[in-house]
């Protein structure tokens, strides 16, 4: 089974702190950050798909304060040099030619801009992994006993609740799915709960009649509902 060889990330996902799915993606990004700076950008075939894609704003700043600033430099300068080679063959006046390449453009679902504009290689090879950490999940849940418990405590994001929600109509089914989609609800309510409940008497206690409430899980509670609504950076 390819599902296999992930099953080790997936399972270490779930024994930290935070969302598990916002760990998987934190770890993917940090690995690809590595990946990109270190021998790989002087091999060909990436060369090509990165010269192709270019890179987004949050991954070249994060590339940018790793310190190996040759290796960025001969990325972007390559790309640079493919988005001014692209650039020329965009029209320049208006014209019924203009018209027809912009139409033409649209008609295939693209800007006209696409390739000047480009997409991200880290995005997308973060994305590709963990959709593949996502169906390894999927695969182990019947069977890990191991996995449900961590499940029961982790505290899902709601974009990978949301996710999981989806993704567990597509890889499960019968009583599977069933008792997936149940306790997906019952441990997101009580992480919610909780978390609201920690938020109020974090607000709580900014008026002095309470300063002697004991703080309890408050202190931490406004970063992890930003967290909880939004996922983690990265993720
Ligand atoms: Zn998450
Ligand atoms: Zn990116």
């Amino acid at each position: 089974m390819k599902e296999e060889i992930y099953t080790i990330p997936v399972m270490d996902a779930f024994n930290q702190d935070g969302c598990p799915f916002c760990a998987m993606r934190r770890k993917l990004e940090k690995d690809s950050i590595d990946f990109m700076l270190g021998p790989s950008y002087m091999e060909d075939d990436i060369r090509m798909e990165t010269d192709r894609k270019g890179f987004c704003r949050r991954h070249l700043v994060m590339m940018y304060e790793q310190q190996n600033r040759l290796g960025l430099a001969l990325m972007v300068g390559t790309r640079l040099k493919r988005v001014i080679k692209n650039m020329s063959v965009l029209p320049k006046e208006t014209s019924a030619k203009r018209k027809g390449f912009f139409k033409k453009a649209e008609e295939a679902g693209s800007s006209a801009y696409g390739t000047v504009l480009g997409s991200c290689y880290i995005c997308d090879r973060i994305g590709g992994t963990f959709d593949r950490y996502v169906s390894t999940f999927f695969y182990m849940w019947p069977k890990e006993k191991e996995l449900r418990a961590a499940f029961e405590k982790s505290p899902i994001c709601v974009p990978h609740f949301a996710m999981l929600r989806e993704s567990g109509k597509k890889y499960l089914n019968g009583t599977h799915e069933g008792e997936f989609q149940a306790k997906l609800s019952e441990t997101e309510d009580k992480i919610l709960a909780k978390l609201d409940a920690d938020l109020d008497l974090f607000i709580r206690k900014f008026d002095y009649r309470y300063k002697d409430e004991p703080e309890g899980d408050s202190r931490d509670a406004l970063p992890r509902a930003i967290n909880a609504l939004s996922g983690e950076d990265g993720a």
